[in-house]
């Protein structure tokens, strides 16, 4: 188990540090690398095997998720992560299989939290701002949940319990409508929005590449081959490339352009340079024995890094990359 203990790690923080090593000695020692965990591989097509897409980068002190699509949040509590744990989550586009869990993440991490964590910081195209709205204003889907945690006294001797002090606040997750070109800066990392080639103009669709001390990664969100993912991506360790098709059986160019496909990807990893592709959002008719082996060889004969064919809990890091599907 290797849950921050979120009340331990709240009052720990508040002790001196016996030791003689210096600050900047005590920084190394303490530094953890990097840690990418897959939450969620699949798609919107139901399975018990691929939660719906979302991406777990721990960087530093934060925890970032990158989507967090339709059962992706009950993959964050097998990491032995809580929603408490989280302090950012970006989302590539609002199709629900990105974002579903959105409002699990928030309402868990506010009840939790029991106002003694800071809000989350959210970061979406729009309109992510009216979506919060939406769900958690006063007027929206879970107004009359909020107010009566807040307002009965159960839920106020709860709020009590967990440390908080009544009166309670609402939720208000930082929202910040995001586009491409935008930069976000964290304490020891950056991210840059790129643009991802998908349902537009229906959905504005993005694309991040997180730069931090230790690597790069580029996530496509869901994108078709696309000059703008290889810009991204260019030089990156990592790139999580959405692989939605076999290359060659699109049923109309425009379903072609709007998802990720296998001989499209290798192309693009190969142009950007990047060091390991990572392959995940397989609709279940490639994810076949064979069929996967098939695509993982056919991209090595136009790419020269690794190919990775994600799953569900995979773990990966800068440094090999390493990965393991039991560290947890
Ligand atoms: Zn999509």
């Amino acid at each position: 188990m290797k849950r921050r203990p979120f009340l331990g790690a709240l009052a720990a923080s508040a002790l001196p540090a016996f030791t003689n090593a210096s600050p900047a000695a005590q920084a190394q020692s303490a530094r953890v690398p990097t840690k990418i965990t897959l939450l969620g591989t699949g798609t919107p097509q139901p399975s018990v095997e691929r939660q719906s897409s979302s991406y777990l980068v721990e960087v530093g002190s934060d925890a970032i998720l990158l989507d967090h699509g339709t059962g992706s949040h009950h993959r964050l509590l097998e990491t032995g992560h809580r929603a408490v744990d989280i302090t950012h989550a970006f989302f590539t586009h609002l199709h629900y299989d990105h974002c579903m869990d959105y409002a699990r993440l928030v309402l868990q991490r506010w009840d939790q939290g029991a106002d003694r964590i800071a809000d989350l910081d959210v970061y979406g195209p729009a309109p992510i701002r009216r979506m919060t709205d939406l769900l958690f204003a006063p007027d929206g889907v879970y107004g009359p949940d909020i107010r009566a945690r807040i307002e009965h006294q159960s839920s106020i001797d709860t709020f009590a319990a967990r440390g908080g002090t009544p009166p309670r606040k609402r939720p208000a997750p930082n929202v910040r409508e995001i586009t491409a070109g935008d930069v976000v800066r964290g304490k020891s990392w950056k991210l840059t929005v790129g643009q991802a080639i998908h349902v537009q103009p229906y959905l504005e669709c993005l694309a991040f590449r997180l730069d931090t001390d230790d690597g790069s990664l580029c996530y496509s969100g869901d994108s078709g081959e696309s000059d703008s993912i290889v810009e991204l991506a260019k030089g990156c360790d990592i790139l999580i490339h959405m692989n939605h098709a076999f290359s060659g059986t699109a049923p109309s160019p425009a379903f072609r352009d709007a998802v990720g496909h296998h001989k499209g990807n290798a192309r693009t990893a190969q142009r950007a340079g990047v060091k390991t592709l990572v392959l995940v959002h397989a609709v279940p008719s490639i994810d076949q024995p064979r069929i996967r082996e098939q695509i993982v060889h056919e991209i090595q004969q136009e790419f020269s890094g690794k190919v990775v064919w994600g799953e569900d809990l995979m773990q990966l890091t800068f440094a090999a990359p390493v990965v393991t599907t039991s560290g947890y």
